[in-house]
C-alpha cells in the first residue's frame, strides 16, 4: 500500500519537473493495435498496485495484465481491443488513449516497430538549424 502512494505522490510531483527537451510528433495511427496489445504503465508496477488502480480509476478495469517483461516489468493489454487491432470503444476511450503517444511521459520510451508515428527530439542546437532529431 506504503508503494502506491509513493507511485502516485511522485507522478504528482512529476508534474512540477521543468522539461529539458521538446519532442515533435509526426505521421499518423496506422490502425494496427498494437499499442493496445501490449503497453506498460507509468504508475502501477505490482499486480496489487493495479488492483488498487483499478478500484481508484474504474476505467482501468479494461486493462489487463497480460505477463512482464525480461526485467519483470508489467506488460497491460486492452480487453477491447478488436481482433482487427480496432477500439471497440473508442467513443469513450480514456484520456492516456486519446493522447497516445503522450510527449510528457512516454518518452524516451520507443513507439511499437511499424508505428504510424515518429518522435523527433529537438535540442537548442536543432532549433537553430531548424533539424529534427530522430528517436
Ligand atoms: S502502434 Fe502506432 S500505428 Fe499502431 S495503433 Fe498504436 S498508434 Fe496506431
Ligand atoms: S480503450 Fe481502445 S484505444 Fe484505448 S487501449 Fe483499449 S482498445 Fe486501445
Amino acid at each position: 500500500m506504503f508503494d502506491i502512494i509513493k507511485s502516485i505522490f511522485y507522478e504528482f510531483l512529476s508534474e512540477f519537473v521543468p522539461e529539458h527537451l521538446t519532442y515533435e510528433i509526426t505521421g499518423e495511427c496506422k490502425k494496427c493495435g498494437k499499442c493496445c496489445n501490449y503497453m506498460y504503465s507509468v504508475d502501477t508496477y505490482t499486480e496489487k498496485e493495479f488492483k488498487i488502480m483499478q478500484m481508484i480509476f474504474p476505467s482501468y478495469k479494461r486493462f489487463y495484465i497480460k505477463g512482464k517483461d525480461e526485467f519483470g516489468n508489467l506488460i497491460f493489454a486492452c480487453k477491447l481491443v478488436t481482433p482487427e487491432g480496432l477500439c471497440s470503444d473508442y467513443k469513450h476511450r480514456p484520456r492516456m488513449c486519446r493522447k497516445y503517444p503522450a510527449k510528457k511521459i512516454n518518452f524516451p520510451g520507443k513507439l511499437h516497430e511499424g508505428c504510424g508515428y515518429t518522435v523527433h527530439i529537438k535540442n537548442f542546437e536543432d532549433y537553430l538549424q531548424n533539424k529534427p532529431q530522430d528517436l
